[in-house]
């Protein structure tokens, strides 16, 4: 048995309207119930417990799409199968994605009731226009009043942001980020809008429309946001996410640092370190697929044995992400091969890394690089 961290992933595929910007994997909601789909959720987790054998989960999220879309019973549902699949960390995160336009304080305190302790409201903006711009189906005054619910109703609340649409400026970046701060929640997601060419920005960009900003701008913006939430008592834990003492995102954090995840749902993928392997999974990417998937008694469409080179540069593609940073030996563990010391010593020279002791990290120029930043530590 590993002894990594482990959390559940639970996908909800579903969303009321599919935003111009979004390339997860998504379906429109056109009214169904969700039974069949939480029915498959519980028997593929109990395919998981036969591969991951008994463990401590520190975390369970509901990801999507919209998992605000499901019934608070659903949720309860899941959450008390998974109590029994696994043990519970007495300081479990149970967490679940909301779309600011399903605030419904009846519906959020049934959340809390089933168990939910963490609401990550994607309120992207407070601004009518951008709102409009990302396509989303709230208004400025749904995402306060939300945000507002989530606090009063959960303990832990991630007000997340999206920056970096074409024509963004840093007073309308600071009104964003100044909203936020002061509805008490006790962490910030500030993400970069980023355009994938399957959605309709990227087509929109292949046309010459861009509806992004250019990489100053974008690196401006980044710099602005950090700056302002860490001076309002903030810690900046990772490239994008901020957080008050005791409020970071626990199951993020077990992607971020290679731990294990069961990843149930509709295209969710998941990590299983045992027997010297590290395994990835996903699971069939359609609600109809993975449902007659589950039936049959397999619910993944994809399982491999990634290679030690893979391993190691996806541990550290995503701990470079955390301001701790990785494990220099864990590293040479996982991949066979240590970290070229002439690469360190030139990078560190460059002020993008910083190593004390064993601990590997980049500086905050070094995250505004970090790609290129892994691609010379791993030598590529
Ligand atoms: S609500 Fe979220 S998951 Fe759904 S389409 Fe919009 S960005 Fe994607």
């Amino acid at each position: 048995m590993s002894g990594a961290p482990f959390g559940i992933y639970v996908h909800w595929p579903y969303c009321s309207r599919i935003c111009p910007y979004c390339d997860f994997n998504i379906y429109k909601h056109k009214g169904e119930s969700g039974d069949d789909l939480t029915d498959a959720i519980i028997r593929d987790m109990g395919y998981w417990r036969e591969a991951t054998g008994p463990r401590t989960a520190k975390s369970l999220h509901f990801g999507g799409g919209t998992p605000s879309l499901m019934r608070a019973d659903q949720t309860e549902r899941i959450i008390e199968a998974a109590g029994k699949f696994w043990d519970f960390d007495p300081d479990i995160e149970i967490a679940l994605e909301a779309n600011p336009a399903d605030a419904d304080i009846a519906l959020w305190n049934l959340y809390a009731g089933a168990g939910i302790n963490r609401l990550s409201l994607g309120i992207q903006s407070f601004d009518d226009a951008v709102l409009k711009f990302l396509g989303r189906d709230h208004d400025g005054t749904q995402a306060a009043r939300a945000l507002d619910i989530a606090v009063s109703i959960f303990p832990r609340v991630s007000a997340d942001l999206i920056f970096g649409h074409k024509g963004q400026t840093l007073k309308d970046w600071e009104a964003d980020i100044r909203r936020a701060l002061s509805s008490g929640a006790g962490h910030i997601s500030a993400y970069q809008l980023t355009i994938e060419a399957q959605t309709a920005f990227g087509r929109a960009a292949k046309r010459g429309d861009d509806k992004a900003v250019d990489g100053d701008n974008s690196a401006a913006l980044y710099e602005h946001s950090r700056d302002m939430i860490s001076a309002a008592g903030f810690e900046p834990y990772e490239v994008s996410n901020f957080a008050k003492p005791g409020q970071q995102s626990r199951h993020n954090k077990i992607y971020w640092q290679s731990g294990d995840y069961a990843g149930v749902g509709p295209g969710a993928h998941g990590r299983l370190t045992g027997n010297g392997d590290r395994r990835a999974t996903v699971s069939h990417m359609t609600p109809a697929d993975y449902i007659a998937g589950s039936m049959g008694g397999m619910s993944l469409c994809e399982s491999e044995v990634l290679s030690p080179e893979d391993h190691a540069a996806e541990y550290l593609m995503m701990g470079l992400r955390l301001t701790a940073g990785i494990s220099i030996k864990r590293y040479a563990e996982i991949s066979g091969k240590p970290l070229a010391p002439q690469t360190l010593q030139g990078l560190g020279d460059m002020d993008l890394i910083t190593v004390h002791g064993d601990a590997l990290s980049a500086t905050p120029d070094g995250r505004l690089l970090l790609d290129s930043l892994i691609r010379q530590l791993l030598g590529a």
